[in-house]
């Protein structure tokens, strides 16, 4: 606690969304910031949760496009400005305390959900190990790592390998982007059988990553795989 103290007054705690200097005692964001930025609203798709246009539209064309093999995804905000600052802040300036109020908010929106559906794991979305060293470590495993802490349920860090190390291709289609990344995951760890998983991940574009990941862990035998993000790509 003290020591907490002291690091307060050498490093104040910054708000995620506008980096200002947080008076001590108030909450992790401004409150105008968190008014500012975009939650996930409805109608959204139901399958990714993204959100849609109209109240009509049942899945979202990248889900349409894509036929999707988990049962229901839970995006936080939608990807632009301050949140799109923030989670690159997260991802390469090691903000460990971004990842904790990004884990409040996944709470705030999604908590009673997320403790209805009976998860038994929380398995982040691994990077492959060169970018690891080279990054220091993986902002998906520190994010599950604050949610998992919240919701009460254990992370499983090495439940999946990256064993390829493929950047995103801009110039690819969804189903060559696929068919690119499906080979880039593994099972790692399989001693523990778990039925229903909650995949945990910074950003979610067009879900050719987080449906790899739904595969290979359907393959393996689970049951039910979710997914939860910071932020999901716009794009209806
Ligand atoms: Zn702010
Ligand atoms: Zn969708």
């Amino acid at each position: 606690m003290k020591n907490n103290r002291v690091l307060d007054l050498l490093y104040p705690p910054r708000c995620p969304l506008c980096g200002q200097v947080r008076p001590f005692g108030a909450g992790a964001a401004c409150e105008k910031c968190l008014k500012k930025v975009e939650w996930v609203r409805e109608p959204a798709c139901m399958k990714c949760g993204k959100p849609v246009e109209y109240e009509e539209t049942e899945y979202c064309r990248d889900c349409v496009r894509l036929p999707k093999s988990y049962v229901r995804g839970f995006p936080v905000f939608v990807y632009r400005e301050a949140v799109q600052e923030a989670v690159t802040a997260m991802k390469y300036q090691n903000q460990r305390a971004y990842a904790d109020f990004f884990a409040d908010c996944m709470m705030a929106r999604y908590g009673e959900t997320l403790g209805r559906l009976g998860i038994d794991g929380l398995v982040p979305v691994p990077i492959h190990r060169n970018r690891r060293r080279r990054r220091g470590y993986n902002q998906a495993q520190v994010l599950a790592q604050c949610l998992g802490r919240r919701m009460g349920c254990r992370v499983y860090p090495d439940y999946l390998r990256r064993i390829r190390d493929t950047e995103p291709q801009k110039e690819l289609n969804d189903r060559q982007r696929l068919e690119n990344i499906k080979s880039a995951f593994k099972i790692g760890e399989n001693r523990i059988k778990l039925k229903q998983v909650l995949l945990v991940d910074d950003i979610y574009t067009t879900g050719a990553t987080v449906e790899a990941c739904t595969r290979v862990l359907l393959a393996a035998g689970v049951e039910k795989v979710y997914y939860t993000s910071v932020a999901i790509g716009q794009g209806y």
